[in-house]
This record gives C-alpha cells, structure tokens and sequence, in this order.
C-alpha cells in the first residue's frame, strides 16, 4: 500500500485529528521559510538578529523594516491548496508556528498561534497594549500610545517565551488528538517542535509531510510539497 492510502486510512479512523504546520505550510504562497527569507538584500543578517530582543534594542528601525518587508509580501499572497484543504476538513485543530494568516484567510476556524501574528503590533514593554495594522502599508517604529515604549511586530523572538495559554492550550489538543499531522516544519525550533513527542507520549499516530526529511519518528512520512500532498491526504 502506498503512504497516501496508509495515511488516509489513518486520516478517516481517526476521532480526533490536529495540525501541526511551519513556514514550509506557506511557501508555495510565496512566503519564504526562514532559510529562505535571508536572500537579497537581508542575506548579510542573521535570523537571530533580525527576531530577538538582542536585535531590536540595536537597531529597532532595520527590525521594523524587515518584518515591513515581509508583511507586504503577504499581504500580496494568497492560501495555498494545503491552507484550503486543512480549512475544508471540518473538526481539525490546526497548532501553527506560522505568523501569517493564512489558514484563517482560507476559511479554517480553530487555529492556535505558537509564535504569534504578524498582522499586529504590541507594546515591547508589555504594558498590554496591542493593535492590528494593515499589512499592506504597515507603519513605521513608533511609541506605545499608552505607556510610550517602542511597539513591535507581536510575535515571539528567539529567546522569548511561547504564549502560555495558547502553549498550554496545543498540548491540550495534541494530548487530546489520536493524530498528529505535521506539515512543513523543520522539528528544530524548540520548545514548538517538543509538541510532536507530547503527541506521540499522548498515543497520538503522526504523519509527516515535508519536503525533506527530518529527525522526528513517525508513522508515515510523505516527502513532498504540501500544495501537492496535503489536499490527497484531506479529501473527502
Ligand atoms: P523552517 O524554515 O525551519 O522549516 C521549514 C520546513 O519546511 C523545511 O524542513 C523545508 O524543507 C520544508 N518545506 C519548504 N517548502 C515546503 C513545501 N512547499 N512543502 C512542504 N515542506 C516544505 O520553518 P519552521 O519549522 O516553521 O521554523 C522556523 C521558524 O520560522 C518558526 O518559528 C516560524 O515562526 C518562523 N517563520 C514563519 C513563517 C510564516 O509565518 N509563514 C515564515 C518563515 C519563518
């Protein structure tokens, strides 16, 4: 039997089913994964600069700059046919480290953000405030109009802790799920990526779809693109 007919049949034996996507879910939208978003002009910085606190404190304008760039990118990009088949496939909880907002656009409801979203800004103080902003012409680095401290993208930076509720809240959903589907993620940026051995710990199957291999056990992995792989596996 082939590994699409062994996941679908995983997939409709299944009770309850979650999600667990990366920056490979959305870059057949034209937003690139993390190795791939260091090109041109930003191919002289490192990720640890560009999205840590450390990095923000030097140069907070370049900072504002750089996610400016990529919210626009994805204000002009659209779901991919993965983004649409996980909204499709009513019931799933879908756990994303992905900051866009591509699975919502795409019509899916439960979605949990690890690492936050980048359609928003907050206060770097955290006095609390928070805004949405448009992402087609985003602003500028400005202050806080509530305590006057400098606001950011509201996403979480290397070094930063995870949100807890919406942390607490995925391991609930991959506690609670008999399968675990994982979608274009690297499985090293941590403590996300502890979600797939929860999951497993939890007895939950896990599929892997990638477009490499990666270091994580499964049940069955499917190397290729999500665009391609994920709407055979969710189908009805
Ligand atoms: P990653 O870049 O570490 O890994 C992405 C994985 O996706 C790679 O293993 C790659 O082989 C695979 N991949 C690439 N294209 C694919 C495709 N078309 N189909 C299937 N797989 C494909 O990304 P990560 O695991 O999400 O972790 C990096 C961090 O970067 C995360 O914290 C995330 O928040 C952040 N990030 C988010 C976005 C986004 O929101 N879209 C984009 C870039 C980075």
């Amino acid at each position: 039997m082939g590994a699409i007919t062994s996941a679908r049949e995983l997939i409709s034996s299944a009770r309850r089913i979650a999600t667990f996507s990366g920056a490979g879910l959305s870059a057949e939208s034209g937003i690139p994964t993390f190795r791939d978003a260091l090109t041109g002009h930003w191919a002289r910085y490192d990720p640890a600069e560009l999205a840590s606190p450390e990095g923000f404190a030097r140069n907070p304008e370049l900072i504002i700059e750089w996610y400016n760039d990529r919210r626009r990118t994805l204000a002009s990009s659209t779901p991919n046919a993965a983004h649409q088949a996980m909204a499709d496939r009513t019931g799933l909880l879908h756990v994303t480290q992905n900051v866009d907002h591509l699975l919502e656009r795409a019509g899916a409801e439960q979605v949990l953000h690890l690492h936050g979203r980048i359609d928003s800004d907050r206060c770097h103080r955290s006095c609390g405030y928070s805004e949405s902003i448009d992402i087609s012409d985003p602003p500028g680095l400005r202050p806080c109009p509530q305590c006057g401290a400098q606001l950011r993208p509201a996403v979480v930076w290397f070094g930063e802790p995870l949100p807890e509720e919406v942390w607490n809240s995925s391991v609930e959903a991959v506690e609670a799920a008999d399968l675990l589907i994982v979608i274009g993620t690297s499985g090293v940026v941590f403590p996300a990526a502890g979600l797939i051995d929860q999951a497993r710990r939890g007895s939950a199957a896990v599929i892997v779809v990638n477009a490499e291999p990666i270091r994580t056990i499964s049940d069955i992995t499917i190397i290729g693109s999500a665009a391609e792989i994920v709407p055979q596996l969710l189908s009805a």
